[in-house]
């Protein structure tokens, strides 16, 4: 199945989930528009192409710019920022990378918001820790910092869900003045994995597993001159759409997960992304009743947060342009062209047949020829 396919598929699923557990009374959720709904002054739904592109993207339809719970809008979205990010790695070329990944231990029991939420005060709790008098040895984050000649950083925010529950992770990247030599990276680590699990702790964060703890953690890759460039696509790839069979495996496997609980440890590494929920739902119907649910918690959860988050200061520093997920969603495509357009009329028996993706996926076509094979499948009352 094509990208755009699958993409939409997982839009539907989203959309239905969003519509289910809305809880503003009389509200359509904007997923359930984006897409789909005509802009205010719109009177046909435009297709157009951008330079070089073979394929077309709609204009004239309302979107719902949200990175956290539409495939669609979080493939575009992602793409911007990785871009962003490859730009500051340019800028910072003569600076020195390290790139920090945070986790926080998680028990099955624990709702999204609760881990999300001990992740995020735990790092504030770990850049706010102050020198120790009981502990001489004991060097502050901050200090560390300043130490290396900190300049700036981009973090982002991971989730998935497996037999364990909620997994939330924080990617870092940090840009240093100075250079971290080899000789001293270790001690690097140490620093930064003695600040978090004091952050933890002060949290109450159980930990139950401290050899996995001492393992996991914290993740700390020192970047190198080649190779740079994956670490924008870790920072600003939400997901690339699911492979769908494999996201439909786990999920069946995760579900049966309560009959063998035995086996936990094993299937630790066993984890689904959110859009592998939808992907698993949009393949089997019949896991919609307890996947649907679980999205709708990571749903809510992260309605609203900043998906990849500049230090202050940052971008203005290095020239990349501030541009919210909302605009990057509507920005002017005054470069495109048209390469067709439907009246309303069509357009709601495109919607009604589900066939939004398909005309984009056909768009390689003349549009005379795409109408062609469009009206048949439009027109027929099967
Ligand atoms: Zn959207």
């Amino acid at each position: 199945m094509s990208d755009i396919i699958e993409k939409f598929k997982q839009q539907d699923q989203a959309a239905r989930i969003a519509c289910q557990y809305n809880s503003v009374p009389d509200s359509v959720p904007r997923i359930a528009l984006c897409l789909k709904a005509m802009r205010k002054d719109a009177v046909t739904v435009d297709l157009k192409k951008n330079p070089g592109s073979i394929k077309a993207h709609y204009s004239n339809l309302q979107t719902c710019g949200s990175v956290w719970a539409c495939p669609v809008c979080a493939s575009k979205i992602s793409e911007v920022r990785k871009n962003e990010v490859d730009e500051l790695l340019q800028k910072t070329e003569s600076k020195h990378h390290v790139f920090i990944t945070y986790t926080v231990p998680h028990y099955s029991h624990q709702s999204c918001k609760i881990v999300k939420d001990l992740l995020m005060s735990s790092r504030r709790k770990m850049k706010a820790q102050k020198k120790l008098k009981s502990q001489p040895d004991f060097m502050p984050y901050s200090e560390l910092m300043k130490y290396y000649k900190y300049d700036g950083s981009v973090t982002t925010v991971e989730v998935t869900y497996g037999v364990n529950g909620w997994h939330v992770h924080a990617h870092e990247l940090l840009i240093f003045d100075d250079e971290i030599p080899e000789l001293e990276q270790q001690k690097f680590h140490t620093i930064i994995q003695t600040n978090w699990e004091r952050a933890l702790r002060k949290n109450k964060v159980e930990i139950h597993n401290y050899q996995a703890f001492k393992k996991r953690a914290v993740i700390t890759e020192f970047l190198t001159e080649t190779g740079k460039n994956r670490y924008s696509d870790y920072l600003a790839k939400i997901e690339k759409a699911q492979d769908t069979d494999n996201a439909w495996g786990i999920a069946c496997e995760l579900s049966k997960s309560h009959l063998k609980k035995s086996d936990h440890t094993e299937k630790e590494s066993k984890n689904i992304t959110p859009f592998g929920m939808l992907a698993a739902m949009a393949q089997d119907h019949s896991l919609y009743d307890e996947w649907s649910y679980i999205f709708a918690e990571y749903m809510q959860t992260f309605k609203g947060a900043r998906f990849l988050f500049f230090s202050k200061g940052l971008k203005k520093k290095y020239g990349i342009s501030e541009i919210s997920d909302q605009e990057i969603m509507q920005e002017s495509d005054i470069l495109a062209s048209l390469y067709g357009f439907f009246e309303k009329s069509e357009w709601e028996k495109i919607k009604a047949k589900k066939l939004r993706a398909w005309v984009l996926d056909n768009s390689d076509f003349e549009f005379s020829e795409l109408l062609n094979r469009l009206r048949p499948q439009i027109y027929n009352n099967r």
